[in-house]
């Protein structure tokens, strides 16, 4: 059994980690002692937007993303599976970090649902150590929200374009983030009645959300 550790209201938790997805406002999760993100064999995608850390990390260390354009990097890991630019038990580019590392919130898989088979031990620790509150309705309804388009997703997955919903948990779970209003105040039921326009919705909502990403 997992220490349990407060990951906030859920509604104020939902509304910055919306907020920091779309590039306004850093990142706030309360890691403590947890490098689980930069020792968790990850590719770290660098994009054309993050000057400071293509600026300081060594050019050797950083790849083409593959079926991205140019510009767009992908930073590896060594053989114990930690970023190179972890170093001496932190990261040592914390001011210049891609928005990739400011974005990343492990609470978004605790808000999923999700049992968690396709990370690491201290990441999936630290997931199954979250506890929201819920201390009014609204909190309820925009959880199960969460959940309910994550359930959709995984379900349906192959009624989406070849390759829309990602195959890691955690990238379905940053998606339903950012399509959750869709499924507010609905059940299984009545979603599965207009499955196909639900699963349109949620294209288009991640159209938008990619091109302004690119
Ligand atoms: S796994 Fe979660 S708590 Fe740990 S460093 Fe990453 S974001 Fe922070
Ligand atoms: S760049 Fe820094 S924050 Fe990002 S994974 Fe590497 S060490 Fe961690």
């Amino acid at each position: 059994m997992n220490k349990k550790i407060s990951a906030g209201e859920f509604s104020v938790w939902l509304e910055e980690f919306t907020q920091t997805m779309r590039g306004l406002g850093e990142g706030s999760v309360p890691c403590g002692e947890c490098v689980g993100c930069c020792t968790s064999s990850k590719f770290i995608h660098i994009r054309p937007t993050d000057r400071k850390a293509v600026d300081s990390i060594p050019k050797e260390l950083m790849f083409q993303a593959p079926g991205l354009p140019d510009g767009h990097y992908l930073l590896g890991y060594d053989e114990k599976g930690y970023c190179p630019m972890f170093k001496k038990n932190k990261c040592s580019i914390y001011d210049s970090r891609p928005e990739t590392c400011r974005q990343y919130d492990c609470r978004a898989l605790a808000a999923s649902g999700l049992k968690i088979d396709d990370e690491t031990k201290e990441i999936t620790d630290r997931v199954n150590s979250w506890e929201f509150g819920y201390s009014s309705v609204h909190d309820s309804e925009l959880s199960n929200a969460v959940k309910l388009a994550v359930k959709f997703i995984s379900e349906n997955r192959n009624i989406f374009p070849d390759g829309f919903v990602p195959l890691l948990k955690g990238q379905i779970a940053v998606m339903a983030v950012r399509v959750h209003h869709i499924f507010i105040g609905h059940t299984m039921d009545s979603v599965r009645e207009d499955t196909n326009s639900f699963a349109s919705e949620i294209v288009v909502k991640c159209s938008a959300v990619n091109l302004n990403d690119a």
